[in-house]
């Protein structure tokens, strides 16, 4: 099987019906996305860059950022490079960082919350990302995006940042796309609105269940109402891709749902145009996407949206 799935190292995702689909890795440092590139990735759908953060006793400096995502960008060539901007909080501590103690820390001070507050700290990394655009196909991603508000306050440090690399004669790409994670239900419910603002989405489903549900994600005891074929949130997931769509932009997944091969084709019904997942699940999911017919799917999701119950759906999904 192994020498099988290789064969479609380099083939596109396409369905049988001729539907084509992006799929990404999902990273945490520049050897993963030799591992992804190695592993059949399309691209990088998500460059989760608080680990450039994590296991040390200081920020990491401008140098530093920009050293790591130029490899990755270098790494992956022309091909799409997601780099998502710092999510820390929630369950990811920072010692040194001296955040406070939250009695509902996934509910409290986290991602861009802490960027729009300590500026400083937002303002070195998009220097870093913004000089290493020149050295690929760079994408800037907000996470915990839950207002137009915070879009726009983001954008705002952005056009400061490049003021000044422009005041100091360094140079970035001038085509970087800007996008949103969608993982808060506020943001799904205005994602028409947010579409107008941003270059795409990448619905991030293990916050967004978690939140769309009320179900902490790391605790133990409720983990059997943690459940991606919640019909609440699937129908959230398609309004989102709709919206995206809608105004011209496209639409991603970077949670675990996209590599899921119980719900990616459900997903390709509902029109997701990228998929970004662990590298070891990718050519998976394309053998599966190239046996599937996109409109016999489209009919599937209509079918799954209809159902009230995520026990209905998984059994739709998994006959
Ligand atoms: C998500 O919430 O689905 C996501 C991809 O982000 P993280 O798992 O890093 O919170
Ligand atoms: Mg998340």
């Amino acid at each position: 099987e192994k020498q099988e799935l290789l064969k479609l190292l380099h083939s596109d995702t396409v369905s049988k019906d001729g539907k084509r689909v992006e799929l990404g890795g999902n990273i945490g440092n520049p050897k993963d996305a030799q591992k992804a590139h190695e592993s059949g990735a399309e691209g990088i759908g998500l460059y989760r860059t608080e680990f450039l953060y994590m296991d040390r006793t200081a920020l990491p400096s401008e140098e530093e950022q920009f050293e790591a995502y130029k490899a990755v960008l270098e790494i992956m060539g022309k091909r799409p490079v997601v780099i998502r901007t710092l999510d820390i909080g929630g369950d990811k501590e920072l010692p040194y960082m001296n955040l406070p103690k939250e009695m509902n820390p996934f509910l409290g001070y986290r991602a861009i919350r802490i960027c729009l507050d300590q500026k400083e700290i937002f303002k070195t990394q998009l220097r870093a990302l913004l000089r290493a655009s020149v050295y690929g196909n760079l994408k800037i991603m907000y996470p915990m995006i839950s207002s137009l508000e915070e879009v726009r306050a983001a954008n705002g440090i952005m056009e400061e940042v490049k003021q000044e690399l422009k005041q100091e004669g360094k140079e970035w790409a001038s085509d970087i796309e800007v996008g949103i994670m969608i993982e808060i239900p506020a943001a799904a419910v205005i994602s028409d609105i947010l579409a107008k603002e941003v270059d795409f989405f990448s619905i991030g489903t293990n916050d967004l269940i978690q939140y769309t549900t009320a179900v902490d994600r790391m605790n133990e005891k409720i983990a059997h109402l943690y459940n991606p074929f919640n019909p609440a949130v699937l129908r959230l997931i398609k309004l989102v891709i709709d919206n995206g769509h809608k105004a011209g932009k496209w639409v991603g997944m970077c949670g675990e749902v996209a590599g899921d091969k119980r719900l990616i084709p459900l997903l390709l019904g509902m029109g997701l145009d990228e998929f970004s997942m662990s590298a070891g699940a990718i050519l998976h999911a394309r053998k599966q996407i190239q046996s599937l017919s996109y409109e016999e799917m489209k009919t599937l999701a209509d079918q799954v949206l209809q159902l009230g119950t995520a026990e209905e759906i998984e059994k739709l999904l998994c006959r």
